[in-house]
């Protein structure tokens, strides 16, 4: 009989940590802390086997489940000594969801469950508090009705504040047992009212309604959008945990909280968390109550951390967290209960962090001993180093401003980096307003509604809530600067202010400054200031050791670069943009796109003549002027990267492209060139193409007018030649775009050996040099087998392949792209990553085909892609040699490079 559902409780579980595919990551990591001996309260996770079974046959279960559950549950009572449902000693459960990847807050949870007005009884005798088995009945009537009736819990809440107003208190915890009572009727009369039946009192009845409600809020919007924007596959599913209730709310010796084994925000090897004293676990994790330190360390004052005031219970603490630390080798996440006195652990997993915690957590580790370099490299997620790069606010600016008195207030760091934007009360406003400039999204606190407003804005401050609230924990998955529980400013949603003592209240649309590494609130914009790493390696104005960001930064992608074998190349047309490849460790140019020279004042008049030439012999005048500055800009970018291959793609767009298009840019140019404008409008509608580009673009260019990639030829080595004889090393390769057939590049290749022997000569000196093509043309990559016995190398430019594989318009596929991806008619958008079903095919079969000829043939990506991580994997896998990719892209690659190789090796071995 197939397994669906496993036990963990009494020193053993049935799964354990490897098992996250089937009993999702808290399932995983509550079997694995039960086998360590971690004190966790017994309970089973029923697979997400069973989820994906659920949505296949119409939301019905395996027909085996029923027993294996009853079995299960049957276990736990047994190790609990108490039953479900008993009237003396009933045991109560709480039901939770957990996927394979961590998805915080956004699937439906269950507490208290197994309470019914006989049980509630025997809760209040068997504890001999009837206080708190009502606070738990009440507790569990809203969030069952909620989740699985589906009544608003708005109506609850209603009751809830009236009671308090009524009964004179401030808080729940004061409301006394009666009143409580008394409101458990109210509760159960608006489920009647708004539900139309009677609260469930079967609790067999209770548990299958929750289980189903878990597996249902899979599907449930917020749990959709989080998933497309974590690249979380909807195949995975989630798993149920039913575990046996222990309680941070039966006194004051009793507590919940969430802790890190380290600092998620920077890295610090310090204990950090949150607990609310007499609370439960969803308190905490909502962020409705800020909630207290857990260690001195952390504490300001006036605050009573938990170590002062459980100290004996906070010794056991840490000593779990270092067990479970050491167990896992990894930063952890833990959620814990105190009851009476005594420590339970209700999760542990891999904790979330920032790309600056994630760099110094995995070098601290390499330092301790804990881990080696390549799992070091395989520890920190390849896009989030580029957070590293990011900018920190001038420090001149802000220590002006925190003299002048423009703190409004602080709150805690809970995403590290520096933002500035208009202020937006909501998130859907926040959408509106990033379309006018960079948006602070400004909540009391956030709920996962808020993501999408979240994700585009530039900075997060809450009011209210600790590290471990919504906005604390989303901020972090996404980079975003974030600061959260400033406490002294008041968010006043209904009059659209944000206020604090001293200052006069700011507005929507009001500049906000955020420092998510100190968590200071500036009012007005702040300028930023590169960061430590931009400082030390491309400004030199801070030195290497000054800054541990940048001895970390620069640590890791060495390991990375002893691990990988794809080359990473970037993608550079001026000698800055070189420099800066250069210092990130790009290993050459792998493009340089001649066109962009063209654009500057003094050329493009010149460009101009050239097109708007009658004749060759004009065109061939206007390119002489050309040259020098073409020539020019070689030289200098030859001097950045000596020693290192240099890809040059001799000119490539449309000619029409260059050209004056309104009347008021047509008029100047007749001026400039001494043209009519009648006559020089009527040339530029000749030039005029319907689809310019499927027109007379790149190589097309060039077997019609030869003249242009002569002169870029002639320039290129010049160059060569003169920066060889000072003495530098110059490896220039010549790339023709656009090819489609044998004799395009046939008749190309001639003339650029041609034209290379020629300056050669005239100059003396030698020059080893490669002549190669892009691929990017669908045909080009079917005939590769011919073009690679002529090509010396393949640079797969997977832009304008995925606009001709897919027949979408780079240029406009922006109006409908994203509507495809959200009715999942793509995965991802293919000009961000590649469409490895087809576009990926024609690299592959392009590689294979050309290899298969040319067994030396040097094959690389140049279009965006050469820096996305998921393609970067797929070029791995492909084969390639290299990637090349925009310059602040190279530190990404060369991590992602690392990583596909560990991979590839992984799935070979
Ligand atoms: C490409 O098409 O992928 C490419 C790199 O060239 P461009 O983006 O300049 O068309
Ligand atoms: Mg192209």
């Amino acid at each position: 009989m197939h397994k669906y559902v496993y036990y963990f409780g009494d020193g053993h579980a049935e799964g354990n940590a490897g098992m996250k595919e089937i009993l999702g990551g808290k399932g995983a990591g509550l079997a694995e802390m039960t086998n360590i001996s971690v004190p966790v309260p017994p309970g089973f996770t029923i697979s997400t086997e069973v989820c994906t079974y659920f949505y296949e046959h119409d939301k019905s279960y395996p027909p085996e489940l029923q027993a294996a559950v009853a079995e299960n549950l049957k276990r736990v009572e047994q190790s609990v000594g108490r039953a479900l449902g008993d009237a003396a000693q009933p045991l109560l459960v709480s039901v939770r969801s957990g996927a394979r990847a961590s998805m915080p807050g956004m699937m439906d949870t269950i507490l208290n469950l197994g309470l019914n007005d006989t049980t509630v009884q025997g809760l209040a005798k068997s504890s001999g508090d009837r206080r708190f088995a009502f606070d738990s009945y009440r507790r569990f009537i809203q969030m069952y009705s909620d989740v699985v009736l589906e009544i608003d819990k708005e109506n609850f809440e209603h009751e809830l504040f009236a009671l308090r107003d009524r009964a004179g208190v401030k808080t729940d915890s004061e409301i006394p047992a009666d009143r409580l009572e008394e409101l458990v009727a109210t509760y159960k009369r608006i489920v009647v009212e708004k539900g139309g039946r009677e609260f469930p009192q079967d609790v067999h009845g209770q548990l299958w309604g929750a289980v189903g409600a878990v597996f249902n809020s899979w599907n449930n919007a917020r749990a959709i959008t989080y998933r497309k924007l974590n690249q979380i596959p909807d195949a995975w599913g989630t798993a149920v945990n039913v575990q046996s209730m222990v309680f941070g709310n039966m006194g004051d010796d009793c507590a919940t909280g969430v802790a890190f084994t380290r600092n998620p925000a920077i890295g610090t090897k310090s204990f950090f968390g949150e607990d609310l004293a007499n609370a439960q676990g969803e308190d905490v994790v909502a962020g409705i109550r800020t909630p207290l330190p857990i260690s001195n360390a952390q504490a300001l004052e006036g605050e009573t951390s938990l170590e002062a005031s459980m100290p004996a219970v906070y010794g056991q603490l840490v000593e779990v967290y270092k067990k479970l630390e050491s167990h896992y080798r990894d930063m952890q996440d833990i959620e814990f209960t105190i009851q009476s006195g005594k420590l339970y652990l209700l999760q542990t997993r891999t904790g979330k962090r920032t790309g600056f915690a994630a760099v110094k957590i995995a070098c601290d580790m390499v330092d301790e001993g804990l881990i080696n370099h390549t799992e070091a490299v395989s520890r920190v997620e390849a896009g989030q180093i580029v957070q590293l790069l990011a900018p920190v606010f001038d420090a001149k600016e802000k220590a002006k401003a925190l003299k002048g008195g423009r703190v409004y207030g602080r709150g805690l760091p809970a995403g590290p980096g520096a933002a500035a934007g208009r202020i937006a009360f909501s998130g859907e406003r926040a959408v509106e307003m990033a379309k006018e400039g960079p948006v602070i999204l400004v909540r009391v606190e956030t709920s996962p509604e808020d993501i999408v407003g979240m994700h585009i804005s530039a900075g997060i401050l809450t009011s209210r809530g600790g590290l471990t609230s919504h906005a604390a924990v989303v901020a972090r998955g996404m980079g975003r600067p974030c600061i959260v529980g400033a406490g002294a400013l008041r968010v006043d949603y209904g009059k659209g202010e944000l206020r604090a003592e001293g200052h006069e209240p700011l507005e929507e649309g009001d500049w906000l400054s955020i420092d998510g590494s100190t968590g200071e609130v500036l009012g007005g914009e702040l300028k930023t200031q590169p960061s430590e790493v931009i400082q030390v390696l491309i400004e030199s104005s801070m030195k290497p050791e000054d800054s541990e960001t940048y001895r970390n930064f620069d640590r890791l992608l060495k390991w990375a670069d002893e691990i990988r074998t794809l080359a990473v190349r970037t993608n550079a047309d001026t000698p800055t943009d070189a420099r800066t490849a250069r210092l990130f460790g790009a290993a050459g140019i792998g493009l340089c796109r001649t066109e962009h020279m063209f654009f500057a004042e003094e050329r493009i008049l010149r460009v101009r003549e050239m097109i708007l030439a009658r004749n060759e012999e004009g065109r061939r005048k206007a390119l002489d002027q050309l040259l020098p500055f073409q020539r020019g800009d070689f030289e200098a970018i030859f001097r950045e990267l000596s020693g290192m291959p240099v890809t040059v793609r001799l000119l490539d767009p449309p000619l029409h492209e260059f050209l004056p298009h309104t009347e008021g840019q047509i008029s100047a140019v007749a001026r400039d060139m001494g043209w009519g404008f009648v006559e020089l409008r009527a040339k530029v509608n000749q030039l005029h193409e319907s689809n310019p580009m499927l027109g007379h673009r790149g190589c097309r260019l060039a077997v019609t007018f030869p003249e242009i990639y002569e002169m870029q030829v002639r320039a290129i080595f010049e160059a060569a030649c003169s920066v060889t004889q000072e003495g530098l090393d110059v490896r220039p390769e010549v790339m023709i775009p656009l090819v489609g057939t044998v004799k395009e590049l046939q008749i190309l290749t001639d003339m650029v050996r041609r034209v290379a022997a020629e300056v050669m000569k005239e100059r003396g000196t030698s020059i080893e040099f490669l002549v190669g093509t892009m691929i990017e043309i669908p045909r080009a990559a079917l005939i590769a087998e011919k073009l690679g016995e002529t090509a010396e190398f393949f640079s797969f430019g997977t832009n304008d392949l995925t606009q001709m594989t897919f027949g979408y318009s780079r240029d406009d596929a922006g109006s409908f792209l994203p509507e495809y991806v959200d009715k999942k008619i793509l995965p991802r958008d293919p000009f961000e990553s590649i469409d490895q079903e087809g576009v990926g095919q024609l690299v592959k079969l392009g590689t294979d085909k050309g290899r298969a000829v040319n067994a030396k043939l040097k094959v690389g990506v140049c279009g965006e892609h050469g820096g996305d991580p998921e393609s970067i994997r797929f070029f791995r896998a492909c084969g390639l040699n290299y990637v090349s990719c925009s310059p602040y892209r190279v530190p990404v690659a060369r991590l992602a490079a690392a990583q596909a190789e560990l991979e590839f090796r992984h799935s070979e071995a």
